[in-house]
């Protein structure tokens, strides 16, 4: 399984690409402000094919360039939870993103939901809606390889914040103790700002203090 991250826009937001073998399809994770020619070389060093943008919530900084893929004939997959956001991406805190131009929105080609699998090569990334930092939030577990794509749930160090608009304190408390009793704790996870590839138990550990 490849996978490779790369750090980019205005709060450091994580792009992945990840893909089952080198020749072959490839996700486009949450493409961040900044990111498309990282994208681009990242596909090409590995002779991957984009089968799908994949956005593990709708929060601007993980949306903004959706377009960019979209125009190119790259379908979006989102979270059903987070729609809105993804047809009218919205910077809705100045503090952290500035006043940005207007980002064209994108309507997804497949909404996603709890259990849904997103199948890549021989890869099977199963979905688990982790609502709380945003209604729509998405942790896609591949448990045969024992990676996650975590999105903004758990961080290396930290949890995902949970007072943005729409954001659920209650929830996201649901949502993390459910994430570690079912996910193994060696699990490598890879999340939506900070350090990537690190154990989930590491990461449970100082999650904990927030919870
Ligand atoms: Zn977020």
């Amino acid at each position: 399984m490849i996978i490779r991250g790369g750090t980019f826009g205005p709060v450091a937001t994580n792009t992945y690409v990840v893909a089952e073998r080198q020749g072959g399809e490839a996700l486009i994770v949450d493409p961040a402000m900044g990111s498309a020619r990282w994208v681009e070389e990242t596909l090409a060093r590995f002779e991957l094919t984009p089968l799908a943008v994949y956005a593990t919530h709708g929060h601007w900084d993980h949306v903004v360039e959706n377009h960019v893929w979209a125009d190119r004939g790259v379908p979006v997959w989102a979270g059903a939870g987070d729609l809105d956001w993804l047809r009218a991406p919205a910077p809705f805190n100045p503090a952290l993103f500035g006043n940005p131009p207007p980002t064209p929105g994108v309507e997804p080609a497949r909404l996603l939901n709890e259990g849904d699998v997103l199948e890549l090569g021989d890869l099977r990334l199963v979905l688990i809606e982790t609502p709380g930092h945003s209604p729509g939030c998405l942790v896609a577990h591949e448990a045969d390889r024992g990676e996650a794509l975590v999105g903004d749930l758990v961080f290396a160090q930290g949890v995902g914040r949970t007072d943005f608009p729409r954001s659920d304190p209650q929830a996201m408390l649901s949502s993390l103790k459910r994430t570690f009793a079912e996910l193994p704790g060696a699990t490598r996870i890879y999340p939506g700002h900070g350090p990537w590839g690190v154990s989930l138990a590491e990461a449970e550990t100082f999650a904990r203090m927030f919870m």
